[in-house]
C-alpha cells in the first residue's frame, strides 16, 4: 500500500493551494482529481487582485482571459445604478484550475486525474483511502492526513455528516454563454439586485474573452428563472446573436449557518466542502483558497511540533476563526429571507454605501497584511 503525509481529495481551488503548501514544507502530497483536467466547473471566474497573495503566485496572463474587468455596475430594483471601478480578476476555471493544480506538482505534490476517493476508515492512527481510476481499478492508500476539498457535494463530508445535506437541491444556478453583438461594456461586471432574477445574490452578466456569460441563481425553478434574466438582458442590452452554451449546477448542502464545519481530528474540510461559499460576498474561491492555505498551515504546524494528527482539528479552527466568523456573520445579513423588491431596497440602501466604504478601507489595510491574514472582501 501507498503511503503519504496527506491525502487530498479534490484537484480544484481548495485542494491545489492546499497541496501545494505541505508539499512545499516537505510533507509527502497526493492530491487527486475526479476528472480528465483542464476540468470545466461552473463558475464566474471573478476575484479579488489580492487572490494571488493567497496563492503565493502570480498568475500567468495566458490563464487570464483577454478582456479585464476594471468596473461594476451595480443594479438597483427601482431601476437606480451604482458604477465604481474596481479591478478584479477574470478567468475560466479548467485552464486556470489547470495552472494551480501546476503549481502544486512543481512545488513536489504527485497529482492523479481522472481519479476519485471512493471511501475512508480510520484505522489506528492512520487513514485508509480507497481510491478509484478511471477504469475502476481501485487502490488503498495510507496516510496520516485526509483533506476534503471535493467542493459543494463533498464526498467526505457527507459520509461523516449525512444531516448537513437536503434529500433535494437546496440551490441552483444557470449561465448562458452569449456569442454576438450587444451593447453591454466588455470591462464591467453587471450586478442585478432583484428578487425576481436571484434570491439569494445578484444576478450577472460580464464577459469572458469572447463569450458574455448572462447568468443567476435561485433557490428553485432555476431554469424559469434563468430564462426570464436573459430575456431581459437580450432586450435591454440588444443582444444579436446566439446562446453557444448553457451550464447548471446545483447542491444539497444546507446553507444555513450550520453549512460552516471544518471537520475533526485530522480529517480536514476546505473550500466549498467546509462551507465557505458566501452567497453574501457572491465569491467563494478566496475562501477556498485561503482555508486550502490555512489548513496546511495546520498540518505543518502540528508535524513540527511532533503533536498528534487528531490534534489537528483544534489549531485549524484557531486560525480559521476570523474567516468562519465573517461566513456566519453573512450568512445571517443574506437576501434569502427577504419578501420583496421594496425590502430589498431597503436592505441595499442600508448595507451598500457602508460597505463600500469598509471595502475601500480593508482594500488599502489588506496590501500590508500577511497573505494568511487578509480580510476577504467585502467584509
Ligand atoms: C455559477 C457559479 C458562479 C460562481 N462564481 C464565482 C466567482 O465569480 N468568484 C468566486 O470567487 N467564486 C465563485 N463561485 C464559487 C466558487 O466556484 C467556489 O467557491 C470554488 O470553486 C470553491 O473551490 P473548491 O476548491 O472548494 O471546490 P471546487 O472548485 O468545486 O473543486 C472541487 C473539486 O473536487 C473534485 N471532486 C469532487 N468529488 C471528488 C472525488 N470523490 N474525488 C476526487 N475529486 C473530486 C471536483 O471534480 C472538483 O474539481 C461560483 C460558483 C458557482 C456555482
Amino acid at each position: 500500500m501507498k503511503e503519504f503525509d496527506v491525502f487530498i481529495a479534490g484537484g480544484g481551488i481548495a485542494g491545489s493551494v492546499a497541496a501545494k503548501y505541505t508539499a512545499k514544507g516537505g510533507l509527502s502530497t497526493l492530491f487527486i482529481e475526479k476528472y480528465k483536467t483542464p476540468r470545466m466547473k461552473s463558475c464566474s471566474g471573478i476575484q479579488f487582485p489580492y487572490l494571488e497573495k493567497i496563492f503565493g503566485e502570480k498568475i500567468p496572463l495566458d490563464r487570464l482571459c483577454t478582456n479585464e474587468l476594471t468596473k461594476v455596475s451595480m443594479h438597483r430594483p427601482d431601476g437606480k445604478k451604482i458604477k465604481a471601478p474596481f479591478k478584479m480578476l477574470n478567468f475560466m476555471r479548467d485552464v486556470f484550475d489547470d495552472w494551480l493544480n501546476e503549481v502544486a506538482i512543481k512545488n513536489g505534490a504527485e497529482f492523479r486525474d481522472e481519479c476519485s476517493l471512493i471511501d475512508w476508515e480510520i484505522v489506528h492512527d492512520d487513514i485508509i483511502i480507497t481510491i478509484s481510476d478511471k477504469y475502476k481499478n481501485t487502490e488503498k492508500i495510507k496516510a496520516k492526513y485526509l483533506i476534503d476539498a471535493t467542493g459543494l457535494m463533498p464526498k467526505v463530508r457527507m459520509k461523516m455528516r449525512p444531516n448537513d445535506f437536503e434529500k433535494r437541491s437546496s440551490g441552483a444556478t444557470i449561465n448562458y454563454y452569449f456569442d454576438g453583438e450587444t451593447d453591454l461594456d466588455p470591462n464591467t461586471l453587471y450586478q442585478y439586485w432583484n428578487l425576481e432574477f436571484n434570491n439569494m445574490m445578484f444576478a450577472w452578466i460580464y464577459k469572458k474573452s469572447d463569450l458574455w456569460v448572462i447568468g443567476t441563481g435561485y433557490d428553485k425553478n432555476i431554469a424559469k428563472v434563468g430564462q426570464k434574466f436573459f430575456d431581459f438582458v437580450k432586450e435591454k442590452y440588444n443582444l444579436k446573436g446566439e446562446v453557444v452554451k448553457k451550464e447548471g449546477f446545483s447542491s444539497t448542502m444546507n446553507m444555513g449557518e450550520s453549512k460552516v464545519n471544518l471537520g475533526e481530528g485530522q480529517i480536514l474540510f476546505v473550500g466549498d466542502a467546509a462551507g465557505l461559499v458566501d452567497m453574501c460576498r457572491g465569491v467563494g474561491m478566496d475562501a477556498a483558497a485561503l482555508s486550502g492555505r490555512l489548513a496546511a498551515k495546520a498540518i505543518l504546524k502540528i508535524e513540527k511540533k511532533r503533536k498528534k494528527p487528531s490534534q489537528t482539528f483544534q489549531l485549524y479552527s484557531r486560525i480559521m476563526r476570523k474567516l468562519v466568523k465573517q461566513t456566519i456573520n453573512n450568512v445571517r445579513k443574506g437576501i434569502y429571507n427577504l419578501k420583496n423588491n421594496e425590502e430589498l431596497l431597503i436592505y441595499l440602501k442600508k448595507f451598500m454605501l457602508k460597505e463600500g466604504i469598509v471595502m475601500m478601507i480593508q482594500k488599502f489595510f489588506n496590501k500590508f497584511r500577511r497573505a494568511e491574514k487578509i480580510t476577504l472582501l467585502p467584509p
